[in-house]
């Protein structure tokens, strides 16, 4: 039986006493102070280690953003609070985890189609600003606005004639639910800002998931002409610019790293001579799953090892329903595995190869296929790498009953 290779393992994880180690302490002691598997366990040296990376690589003048639909969870936002520039969020429901974390509603924005009108109300109420998603939308704001007093803070979220390249999951170019097309922005904008409104900017967002400096640098040089443009269309400064985010992590064995100073090097050198139009505005990326994917792994324990047919079976008591990315049914066409490990075995060579399954009765409950790993057996602890965004709210943790995994920021 061939092997199928795994992702790469993120730097910054640690061995102690041949296990794998999270901010000095092993697998089993952070899973006996959580309570019990399955556990995502977050690791706030590399939430920081990220950040700091970003810091010295884009120019100083860029605000950082944090997406918190890639991890919500609330030790995360409150340490994010002292790190980034500014939170993106998706829901009235991501609002409420935002206020309930003491995050400042002046540095949230609040973008997704289909926000409701009691999400409208509460996110204006609360001085959040609206990435709006249609004319329809900023005709809502601005009556429940006019309704209840208060002088919404509107930008519009643009649905650019282009896209990322190479990008995961594609968020712009064509017809789209994201957005307002290019074409019909300035119109919009000059009737929401006739209206009254506090006028915030725009939000360019073209993609995400993309591992090529050279195709973030090319859709990041689009936004800011695009932006410019649209400015001058408009008639109005430009307060802020949301320029999106895309940054990808290495998920899968072919994966390149992102470079990061590449990026950073070409924006440096475009916001030395950006257009007149965009002089005072100010700058912003929003990234989610770069800040914290890197930074969680999903344990769980072996419960059951067995032989099917020939092939090794390690079935642990996590599974889909708390990793739906890593087992391949989250916008994936090709399962590949991610990164896995046998967690209390870290320092062990691989010795055989075996398949890692959750407890679901269903095919599509795998965490690794055909890994080659050490031998391990019934009571040992699997790692999944790259968990920290989009594993604990992305995944369907009601499903069969199992409810959601312990969390933890270590
Ligand atoms: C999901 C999302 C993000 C975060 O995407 P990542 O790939 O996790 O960086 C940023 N902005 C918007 C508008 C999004 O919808």
């Amino acid at each position: 039986m061939k092997a199928k290779a795994l992702g790469p393992i993120p730097t910054g994880f640690e061995t102690k006493n041949g296990e794998l180690a999270i901010g000095g302490l092993t697998a089993s002691e952070l899973i006996e102070q959580a309570g019990s598997t399955p556990l995502f366990v977050y690791s706030s040296t590399l939430l920081e280690q990220r950040i700091r990376q970003l810091r010295e690589a884009l120019p100083e003048k860029l605000g950082i953003n944090y997406a918190i639909k890639a991890n919500p969870y609330e030790p995360i936002l409150k340490l994010m609070s002292g790190l980034v520039d500014g939170f993106d969020i998706a829901s009235g429901g991501e609002l409420k985890m935002a206020v309930a974390a003491g995050l400042d509603p002046a540095r949230i924005s609040f973008a997704g189609p289909g926000k409701r009108d009691d999400e409208l109300e509460a996110a204006v109420a609360a001085g959040v600003t609206l990435n709006l998603e249609s004319e329809g939308e900023a005709r809502r704001a601005l009556a429940i606005s006019k309704r209840t007093g208060h002088t919404p803070k509107l930008a519009i979220r643009v649905n650019p004639d282009f896209e990322l390249r190479g990008s995961g999951m594609k968020m712009g170019g064509g017809a789209k639910p994201f957005g307002i097309d290019q074409e019909r922005v300035p119109a919009l904008a000059r009737e929401i800002i006739g209206a009254g409104a506090e006028w915030r900017g725009l939000h360019i967002f073209t993609g995400s998931q993309a591992l090529e400096a050279d195709a973030i640098i090319e859709a990041q040089s689009n936004v800011l002409d695009l932006a410019g443009q649209l400015t001058r269309e408009i008639g109005h400064p430009l307060p802020k610019l949301n320029m999106g985010g895309g940054f990808g992590i290495q998920y899968f064995s072919n994966d390149k790293p992102l470079d990061l100073v590449a990026v950073g090097d070409a924006l440096k050198t475009r916001f030395d001579s950006l257009p007149g139009e965009l002089a005072d505005t100010e700058l912003c990326i929003e990234l989610g799953r770069y800040l914290a994917g890197e930074a969680g792994v999903y344990l769980a324990r072996i419960i059951d090892r067995k032989v099917s047919h020939g092939e090794t079976f390690l079935v642990t008591d996590g599974g889909l329903h708390h990793q739906l990315a890593a087992s391949g049914n989250f916008g994936t066409v090709v399962r590949r595995n991610y990164p896995v490990a046998i967690a209390s075995k870290f320092a062990q060579e691989a010795t055989e190869i075996s398949n890692v399954v959750g407890c679901l009765c269903t095919p599509l409950d795998r965490l690794a296929d055909r890994a080659e790993l050490p031998r391990a057996d019934v009571g040992d602890i699997v790692a999944v790498f790259c968990a920290g965004a989009y594993g604990a709210t992305a995944s369907p943790s009601a499903f069969l009953g199992q409810g959601p995994a312990w969390e933890m920021l270590a």
